[in-house]
């Protein structure tokens, strides 16, 4: 064999296994990272190419060639737009359907366009041997298709090329050097081709292909470094995927570099497809999410799945690289439901009566307390059930109970969502009117009171009739400040008059009431 061919051919095999080592390479370690699964595609093709390349050089005659240039346009066209998509995918951008149409679209009619040849030579107006090498060289006059093939080609390493660059501006300066090695390794065959169509390559042999499988190494390199730089802190290992906390990577760009197992049930829209992307368009159909993600303030996230309430703890971390650079962010979502919800319960049994439901003397207090120091006026009826030891005696303990829990649910009825309702102990009861004069406070009283006279209950199909005494006070005749303790004192000094003058009565406390005691 020819020495040179024999060196050309050498050249081109080992740049086919180069393409494929690294094919291999990437589908084991970089699958997942932005870029990756186009840089795997584009190895590929690029592998196929070059073999078949190195079997065009090894033909005997024209028709050999020929079949091997078919066999190198299977995967050729297909080249740059696996480069084009690994750029758009490393700075995190997506391109619409119409564009990926036309991108797989075109290569696949440039395909049929070269296998069609014979038939209409719109790709080769002519093919013959050249006559002025050592070896069998296809002299190949290229046709319209071969110009649109060639404009398609170069367009999307120009937009490729645009891609990165418009990355360079806005990227942090740490990651421009991925950049420059994407850039270099769009530009290495292309640099390699421009020599061959001018003449320049020895031989009229194209070395495109094997610049191009050189090229890769700088594609690898710069996909490796990123993904290294990103998510080699992060340590992906058992303890991330097997944790109960859910968690998202985020670079500083917030593209989402990974997510654990339990992140997908906090949030089931997650899907291998996301990686890589923004998280505005990873969660652009939950705002809810992407609020506190973005917010990075420690924060609960409420989310609700086939009906049952989650509540997460959802903390923040940076990643710092070796420099103490901050180089991206640890999002973590804690599973806290079973404690939020017990924290609820406790907080309902400490401010709840067990018996009649509604808040019990120290919760009125606090809840009453928030109206008071806002500076509200308030008004505090305090009522007591006349004789209800009598209700106890005749109709025992339990019935007595009933008649409780009737006569709050009477109140109940009676007040308004804004007023705060409980026990003070025993068969006495505190209200808290905010805003309310002292003559809206003594007409929901008499309200009250009436509604509690006219209605009873029924305990052994016989009617409990029972009446209630009130006392009310008004923020009104207090000083500006004035304290909560101070009204229920008063209500219950009108309320000792109420029961004085007869009871089932509504008493409200004037200053000239001091002299009642
Ligand atoms: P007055 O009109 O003066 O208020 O007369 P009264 O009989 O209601 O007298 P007092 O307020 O002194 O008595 C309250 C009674 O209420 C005493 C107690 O046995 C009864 N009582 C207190 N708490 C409960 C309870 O939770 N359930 C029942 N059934 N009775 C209670
Ligand atoms: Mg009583
Ligand atoms: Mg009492």
């Amino acid at each position: 064999m020819n020495q040179e061919l024999y060196v050309y051919v050498v050249a081109t095999v080992l740049g086919g296994i180069l393409s494929l080592l690294l094919c291999i390479y990437a589908f084991v370690n970089i699958k997942n990272s932005p870029g990756g699964k186009y840089y795997i595609l584009a190895t590929f093709m690029a592998s196929f190419f070059t073999f078949s390349y190195a079997q065009e050089l090894l033909s005997s005659n024209l028709e050999q060639i020929m079949f091997w240039v078919k066999m190198e346009y299977l995967a050729l066209p297909f080249i740059p737009v696996f480069i084009f998509l690994m750029c758009l995918d490393f700075v995190g951008k997506r391109p619409n359907r119409l564009v990926i149409a036309f991108l797989y679209g075109l290569p696949l009619l440039t395909i049929t366009m070269q296998l069609t040849n014979d038939f209409h030579h719109l790709y080769y107006t002519s093919t013959s041997l050249r006559s002025d090498t050592a070896y069998p060289v296809a002299q190949l006059e290229g046709g319209p298709w071969f110009l649109v093939h060639s404009i398609f080609l170069y367009g999307l390493v120009a937009a490729s090329i645009i891609v990165l660059l418009m990355e360079f501006k806005t990227i942090s300066s740490k990651f421009r050097i991925q950049l420059v090695l994407l850039m270099i390794g769009v530009l290495v065959p292309i640099i390699a081709s421009v020599f061959y169509i001018m003449g320049l390559s020895p031989n009229g042999i194209d070395i495109g292909p094997v610049s191009m499988c050189v090229s890769f190494i700088f594609h690898g390199i710069a996909l490796l470094s990123f993904k290294m730089f990103d998510i080699a802190p992060i340590a992906r290992d058992r303890v991330f995927e097997s944790i109960t906390e859910g968690v998202l990577v985020l670079n500083m760009k917030d593209v989402l570099i990974d997510y654990n197992p339990s992140m997908q049930q906090v949030l089931p829209a997650l899907n291998p497809s996301c990686i890589g992307k923004p998280i505005k368009d990873v969660f652009r159909g939950q705002p809810d999410v992407l609020n506190v993600i973005t917010k990075e303030i420690e924060s609960d996230y409420q989310s609700t799945q086939n009906s049952q309430t989650f509540y997460h703890e959802v903390k923040f971390q940076p990643v710092l690289n070796k420099k103490h650079v901050q180089i991206g962010k640890i999002i973590t979502f804690m599973n806290v439901t079973n404690r939020v919800l017990l924290e609820a319960k406790l907080k309902e049994m400490a401010s709840i009566d067990g018996l009649t439901n509604i808040y019990n003397r120290s919760f009125f207090i606090q809840e009453s307390e928030e109206y008071v120091n806002r500076g509200s006026s308030v008004s505090i009826l305090m009522f007591d059930i006349d004789h209800f030891k009598r209700v106890n005696d005749t109709y025992g303990h339990a019935n007595g109970d009933k008649v409780l829990c009737h006569v709050v649910d009477v109140v109940k009825r009676t007040i308004d969502e804004k007023t705060i309702f409980g026990r003070f102990g025993g068969e006495e009861f505190l209200i808290c009117i905010p805003e309310a004069s002292l003559e809206g406070a003594l007409i929901t009283a008499n309200k009250i009171r009436f509604n509690i006279e006219s209605s009873y209950i029924k305990v052994n199909n016989q009617p409990i009739f029972v009446t209630s005494s009130f006392g009310i006070a008004t923020s009104s005749y207090l000083k500006e400040s004035y304290s909560l303790q101070e009204l229920i004192q008063q209500a219950d000094q009108a309320l000792y008059l109420a029961k004085a003058n007869g009871r089932n009565c509504v008493v409200p406390y004037t200053p000239l009431l001091n002299n009642v005691h």
